[in-house]
């Protein structure tokens, strides 16, 4: 099951500038800024420009420059914020069950500190 692209999505107007964000980094693939609810000392989402709903849209729709293009850019921004001696989590939310909220695909990129567990229940 895959609901159709909302362009209404609060991510979809930051991506348009109808919405200011804590810019970290952009290029011509993707934007990446802060959590407005840090659930970590690092807290930033990578999302890419085109329309994809959630990871199993964007793997099955984009091109392949769009899913290089996005693989590289959340490890340059890893990088860029100084995760990558200590460490760092990838997470993203697909649908009812994981809890996500924003209809537009998006890494939540974690670090600065001890992370815990994977997942509480
Ligand atoms: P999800 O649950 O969809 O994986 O995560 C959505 C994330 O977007 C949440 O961590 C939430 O704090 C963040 N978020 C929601 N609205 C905004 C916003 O307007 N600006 C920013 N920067 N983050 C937002």
């Amino acid at each position: 099951m895959m609901t159709d692209y909302d362009p209404n999505n609060i991510f979809a107007k930051i991506l348009r500038g109808e919405i200011p964000c804590k810019k970290v980094f952009e290029n011509e693939w993707v934007l990446a800024f802060h959590d407005i609810g840090p659930k970590a000392p690092v807290h930033v989402l990578v999302i890419p420009k085109g329309a994809y709903v959630s990871y199993a849209d964007f793997s099955a729709k984009a091109s392949s420059d769009e899913i290089v293009g996005f693989t590289r850019a959340v490890g340059h921004v890893a990088q860029m914020l100084g995760l990558e001696e200590n460490g760092y989590r990838l997470i993203s939310n697909v649908g009812p069950h994981s809890g996500q909220e924003v209809p537009h695909f998006h890494v939540h990129l974690l670090g600065g500190g001890p992370l815990g567990a994977l997942i509480g229940r």
